[in-house]
């Protein structure tokens, strides 16, 4: 490609709106442009980026045994009727009706559409075990679509459905494609971590998340260095770090507080540490009023909560409404004598030893608090958030946290589609029984985004050679010399005919502006033909990823460049 006909226009100065790293180089390298909040048109060079990852996910879905299907975008509303779930997905559907007045949405996953499929052209055990998959548009309206392509309203999706006679055969499936994953994202170039996930909307009982590691990612993780334990915290695991209580309990005892509220000061007025304190925190859950606490120096986990509480929703209770069952505002209120309320403790809550708690009325706090002898929980569970340094559930060394994107989910759904919207098969003896599903989705236009979130210097992109838009740019010092343009042009047209992806950059403009727009649009390999190709026969090559330029001589100079393409491809290649 010559650069004089690419439509690749950069940007100067980053566009106010870019928040985060990978938006505004996408934005400047001209790799994407704004259509509407969320949405996105891809020019040449970010279509070419997005085409080798489809490509990459398309190999190895089909090595895994899965077969490419193109679903409709437009799904009717029945479908999600029948599933129950045109009500819950609420206002991030996009939904439309027709001329007719039918209703229909914008496909936001694909479970549904994909499960009433294989109801009516899957009967017999003999058609399972079925791996299905599309690379396509999803849409969701998201409240605040932000982040470029992290986070926008319409984005492209890999997504595979499984479908097994059992539990055993969905854990095949689900191991196969575990295991696809994790290659598409090696081949990738991402530092990723799958870790164990909370299901969330979708439902199931069984996930992992593909984390790509990023300051920049939505989501919380923590991980072992020692073993393989790596879990979201939405659900990772606590443990109770019980201590050897030091004091008797003493009787309780109330004492004023007077505008004291927040943890801080309450400590400060008392004179306590954090851990002694009693948080308690109303929640309505589906409409119930329940009380959930957790200990003065942690985390209330909503994700946790909600998954115990098995709730539809949950949120934080109306003040007036806690003001009316407690009798106090928020800030003064505590377990003890709560009537008619669920109590949910977490692990650490029963090992408190004379903790210090609302007392129900205003201006007033107890201490001496003793869980079990003041008051009663209806529940003991881990409902806090774990934190870096708590030992690891599964071998006790410290957790280590880190920021991540989620780029890939797996899920085991088990028959909660196959039920609900009568996908079943025979067995050899007549029998019928619901498929086992799982459901797999990869962010395809999201890992754009995370890979250039970990791919990047001032200058610019540094896209792994595995998905970069083109692979070589050639940038002549001065094109008014006919000797350095005739060996730049020469080249070019070599390497093309090679079958190497190159850019050649004939434009009439300064060679320094020509370096820094291949920095910023971070072609992998930069060959600049210069003085010295005319008088000593050698061109200079620097990998965009290093610092040294190294001359290699014009003889056989497109083999060589091959040559180095090659080895360096083979970082992204899979071992074993
Ligand atoms: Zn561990």
């Amino acid at each position: 490609m010559r650069a004089s006909e690419l439509l690749a226009p950069t940007l100067r100065e980053t566009p106010a709106e870019a928040e985060i790293v990978s938006h505004q180089l996408l934005l400047r390298g001209g790799f994407i442009r704004k259509a509407a909040a969320g949405i996105y048109t891809y020019l040449p060079l970010g279509r070419r980026v997005l085409a080798k990852i489809e490509q990459i996910i398309r190999e190895e879905m089909d090595r895994a045994g899965g077969q490419e299907v193109v679903l409709p975008i437009i799904q009717p509303a029945e479908l999600w009727q029948e599933s129950g779930r045109w009500e819950v997905y609420g206002e991030e559907m996009f939904r439309l009706q027709d001329r007719h007045r039918r209703q229909f949405c914008l496909g936001p996953t694909h479970e549904e559409i994909i499960t009433a499929l294989v109801r009516s052209e899957v009967t017999s055990y003999k058609q399972l075990p079925l791996l299905l998959y599309q690379i396509q548009n999803k849409y969701r309206d998201e409240r605040r679509p932000r982040f470029g392509l992290l986070r926008g309203r319409e984005f492209v999706m890999k997504d595979l459905y499984s479908f097994d006679l059992d539990q055993e055969g969905l854990n095949q499936s689900y191991q196969k494609m575990y295991q696809a994953y994790s290659n598409v994202f090696r081949r990738c170039g991402l530092d990723f971590r799958p870790v164990q996930a909370d299901s969330g909307a979708i439902g199931g009982n069984y996930s992992h998340e593909f984390m790509a590691l990023a300051a920049a990612g939505e989501a919380l993780l923590v991980y072992c260095r020692e073993c393989d334990y790596a879990a979201n915290v939405e659900i990772a695991e606590a443990r109770a770090l019980p201590k050897a209580a030091a004091e008797n309990p003493a009787p309780l005892k109330e004492v004023a507080t007077p505008g004291q509220k927040t943890v801080t000061e309450i400590c400060t007025f008392l004179q306590v540490t954090p851990d002694k304190l009693i948080k308690t925190l109303f929640y309505e859950a589906d409409g119930q009023l329940i009380a959930a606490l957790v200990r003065g120096d942690r985390e209330l986990n909503e994700v946790k909560l909600q998954n115990h509480l098995n709730c539809r929703h949950l949120v934080l209770a109306d003040p007036e409404r806690v003001m009316k069952a407690a009798g106090a505002p928020v800030g003064f209120v505590g377990p003890v004598g709560l009537q008619g309320i669920p109590l949910y403790a977490d692990l650490e809550i029963p090992y408190l030893v004379n903790g210090v708690a609302g007392a129900n009325r205003e201006g007033y706090h107890l201490v001496n608090v003793n869980p079990g002898r003041d008051f009663k929980t209806a529940a003991v569970v881990d409902i806090r958030q774990v934190e870096a340094g708590e030992p690891c559930p599964r071998c006790g060394a410290p957790l280590a946290q880190a920021r991540g994107i989620e780029v890939g989910q797996v899920f085991q759904l088990g028959t909660k589609y196959s039920s609900v919207l009568g996908a079943k098969y025979t067995d050899a003896r007549g029998q019928e029984h619901p498929i086992v599903m799982g459901c797999y989705g990869i962010g395809v236009s999201r890992t754009m985004a995370a890979i250039v979130e970990q791919c990047h210097d001032d200058q610019g992109i540094i896209w792994p050679l595995s998905v970069a838009p083109y692979q070589v740019v050639i940038i002549p010092a001065s094109l008014k010399d006919d000797g350095q343009r005739e060996v730049a042009e020469g080249l070019y047209r070599e390497l093309a005919a090679a079958g190497v992806e190159v850019v050649y950059d004939d434009r009439d403009e300064r060679a320094g502006l020509k370096f820094v727009e291949a920095d910023l649009i971070g072609y992998p390999l930069r060959v600049t033909v210069g003085k010295r190709t005319v008088t000593s026969g050698t061109v200079d090559v620097k990998w965009r990823s290093r610092k040294e330029e190294t001359p290699l001589p014009l003889e056989g100079l497109t083999a060589q460049i091959q040559t180095l393409l090659a080895r360096e491809m083979e970082k992204y290649r899979l071992r074993g």
